[in-house]
């Protein structure tokens, strides 16, 4: 026969083993979704994200309201940051770039979506903004950035990229637009904030052509 105490030793032991299953497998899907250095998510998981939303629209979940609130995705590049690697070393630029994850984080809601794309690249997604309320939170980021002491470094500065999330079919569209736009500021000066659409309206930059022909923008 079986006495009680050895039962509950016994399953405590399962309990911890079954624990330990546990942690591990959330680790792994935390490691595989997150940026070792800012531990913001990876690049596979905007990839993701991105996918799903656009599903999401095209089966009709979600759709432009009366209020004339979208989703935003903007592309984040810092300024001259080789210049940084060089003229202090790649652990102050490491450093660079954990302060300025932060920053963002900060500067932005629980709900917002924020990437670490690749180098000095970020990406941001918001969903159900207006016009107005996007550029105004992107301008809070790039202005707060402007202003940030860095260690050792001083000013740094970020060009920014962003266009709405409307009709693209394919998330390489958005991201496409996006980065058209940061382009742009890159080439006009740097250290500014510029819309897709917005330059598409003004006649700066043509809109995209995609296969089976121009997508319809406004
Ligand atoms: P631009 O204003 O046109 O964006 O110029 P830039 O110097 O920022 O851009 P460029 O693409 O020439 O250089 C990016 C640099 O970022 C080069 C690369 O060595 C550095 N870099 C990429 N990933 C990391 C990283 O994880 N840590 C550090 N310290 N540097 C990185
Ligand atoms: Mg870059
Ligand atoms: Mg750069």
């Amino acid at each position: 026969m079986i006495r009680q105490s050895e039962w509950v030793l016994a399953d405590l032991r399962i309990a911890q083993g079954m624990l330990n299953i546990y942690a591990n497998f959330a680790k792994m899907l935390f490691d595989s979704e997150r940026d070792t250095l800012t531990g913001l998510f990876n690049r596979k998981k905007l990839d993701q994200k991105l996918g799903e939303l656009l599903t999401g629209r095209i089966n009709g979940r979600k759709r432009k309201n009366e209020q004339g609130t979208d989703d935003y995705l903007a592309v984040f590049d810092l300024d001259h940051f080789k210049r940084i690697n060089d003229n202090y070393g790649h652990l102050i630029g490491d450093e660079v770039l954990l302060v300025f994850a932060g920053l963002m984080r900060n500067a932005l809601r629980d709900v917002d979506w924020v990437f670490r794309y690749g180098g000095e690249e970020f990406v941001v997604l918001i969903k159900d903004v207006s016009p107005g309320t996007i550029a105004s939170i992107l301008e809070r980021i790039w202005v707060k950035v402007q202003n940030h002491g860095f260690p050792q470094v001083g000013q740094v500065t970020v060009s920014i990229g962003y266009t709405a999330i409307a009709d693209q079919k394919l998330p390489p569209y958005v991201f496409e637009e996006a980065d058209k736009a940061l382009y742009y500021a890159k080439e006009h000066g740097r250290n500014q904030v510029c819309d897709y659409r917005e330059l598409v309206r003004s006649g700066e930059l043509a809109p995209e052509e995609r296969l089976g022909g121009s997508v319809e923008l406004f």
